[in-house]
């Protein structure tokens, strides 16, 4: 028996996202949800999300500092307002 991996267009061989052209038929795995080749190059993908989800971190921390300090500055003037 042939080994199936998950098609990675669809969801069980429908694509939600163009479920207004064909009931959003998948044709890639021809609406099976499975394909029998892996559609991900192995390393290559996971690697490239890896960076990305470390990058969105580093961004989210920045914003997160920019926030406490923006709130800081702002609780200082008031409070130098009430001295
Ligand atoms: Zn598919």
């Amino acid at each position: 028996m042939k080994k199936q991996f998950e098609c990675d267009k669809c969801t069980d061989g429908r694509i939600e996202f163009f479920s207004h052209v064909d009931n959003g038929f998948c044709y890639k795995c021809n609406g099976t949800g499975k394909l029998n080749y892996d559609p991900t190059p192995k390393g290559f993908v996971h690697e490239e999300d890896e960076n990305r989800w470390l990058e969105e971190q580093e961004d989210m921390e920045r914003v997160r500092q920019a926030e406490i300090e923006n709130w800081m500055v702002a609780n200082r003037i008031e409070g130098y307002e009430h001295l």
